[in-house]
């Protein structure tokens, strides 16, 4: 029996992994859930699954969580709840699936503490690849992806060597916008935005899907993953997501990872790494499915691929400026304060304006990002 902190327990990735736990109660126990203010399903994963900790970021939803559960859970607050829930001591694996920069520091805690990391939260590595890799390194720890382009990419190399690698192709839906007209993008409103043709995930991640910043985050994720170079890496549009990714080798042979768009797929994969769990989930039929296409992606209308490989050849803090600056413009975004094509352009004035510092610190991380929010808030007026 493995138990398990889920980071983000009540977001898309995390009530998935709960699917997960729910259809596996002889392999998963939920020791610890975190939400960030979401009490309501925190209650009914309290009842469901009868964890020891829960964490959730206000005193006062604490509270009021204690007046709907009177059990014996504990409940804890904010950010020293986070820490204790990424390192409690029965744990084993740590699911990372809070949404954005906020999933760092609890990440490293946990890899500090000798968990294995199941690895969602892609801003993360986004932002601090170099460092995570050094402590992994040093403490011999193990994370495994969950994204689906990455799990792809994993299972591909499975026995394989990295020296061996010649490229790595990652897929992108290429998202709802895929044909519409560069001159449409300023009217592109949160709602439509907010429609993701084959996945269902939070808004943050949804409206990086919308801008390709999502793959853009997604490549920089890779360059750590699989410690390849930014020239190593490339992206093609594929509007089905039934090839989650592939790599090429040194020898033109090229192996890709295929499956029904399913998150609980690559989660359960990264739970159960090295085995693999049978499921009764839908199987993927090629032949009703008929076609696969492939594109390469715009980055005229999509500039934020082109901004995140920019700060990835750039390195130090600038992929940190990059993550920050999509953060707050992509909350702008969803407010209603920019448009849909301000987005790319306040990240693209942070890279330019903010100074990047090299082989950064967590501190110069952390600076880095506080920094960038306020900068690109004094932007948008809010
Ligand atoms: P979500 O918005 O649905 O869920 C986020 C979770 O984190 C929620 O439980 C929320 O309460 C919690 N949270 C948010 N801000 C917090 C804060 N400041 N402090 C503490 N908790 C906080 O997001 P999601 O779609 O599940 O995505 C989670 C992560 O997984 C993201 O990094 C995303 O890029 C990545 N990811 C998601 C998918 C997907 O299909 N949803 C796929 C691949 C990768
Ligand atoms: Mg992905």
């Amino acid at each position: 029996m493995q138990s398990i902190t889920i980071l983000g327990a009540t977001g898309s990735i995390g009530t998935q992994t709960l699917d997960v736990v729910r259809a596996n109660p002889d392999r998963y126990r939920a020791a610890c859930l975190t939400t960030n203010r979401n009490i309501e399903l925190l209650a009914d994963q309290i009842a469901e699954f009868h964890p020891d900790l829960v964490v959730v970021r206000e005193v006062r939803a604490a509270e009021e969580l204690r007046r709907r559960n009177p059990g014996d859970v504990e409940i804890l607050v904010g950010d020293e709840g986070l820490l204790r829930a990424a390192t409690y001591p029965d744990v084993e694996v740590v699911m990372s699936a809070m949404v954005g920069f906020a999933g760092l520091v609890p990440t490293i805690a946990a890899i500090r503490a000798g968990k294995r990391i199941a690895l969602a939260n892609k801003e993360t590595l986004v932002v601090a690849g170099e460092l995570i890799n050094c402590l992994l390194k040093d403490l011999g720890g193990s994370l495994i992806p969950v994204d689906s382009e990455h799990s792809a990419i994993f299972q591909c190399l499975a026995g394989e060597s990295p020296s061996e690698i010649e490229r790595i192709i990652l897929t992108a839906s290429g998202g709802p916008f895929r044909e519409l007209p560069a001159e449409e993008f300023a009217r592109i409103t949160p709602e439509r935005a907010l429609k993701h043709p084959n996945w269902s995930m939070g808004p943050k991640i949804t409206i990086d899907s919308a801008t390709l910043m999502n793959k853009g985050l997604e490549v920089i994720e890779a360059r750590w993953l699989f410690d390849t170079l930014p020239g190593q890496l490339s992206v093609v549009v594929h509007p089905q997501s039934i090839i989650h990714s592939m790599v090429e080798f040194i020898d033109g042979s090229v192996k890709a990872q295929l499956g029904l768009p399913d998150m609980r797929l690559p989660i359960q994969y990264a739970l159960a790494y090295p085995e693999r769990i049978a499921n009764a989930h839908p199987r993927l039929s090629l032949s009703a499915l008929g076609t696969l296409t492939f594109f390469e992606p715009d980055t005229g209308r999509f500039p934020a691929l082109r901004l995140a490989y920019e700060a990835l050849e750039r390195m130090g803090t600038a992929p940190a400026i990059l993550n920050a600056a999509n953060e707050v413009a992509v909350a702008a975004f969803l407010d209603g304060t920019i448009t849909f094509t301000d987005i790319p352009r306040l990240i693209e004035r942070a890279l330019a304006e903010i100074p990047v510092r090299d082989a950064p610190t967590l501190d110069d991380i952390l600076e880095a990002d506080t920094t960038t929010r306020r900068t690109v808030r004094s932007y948008t007026g809010c």
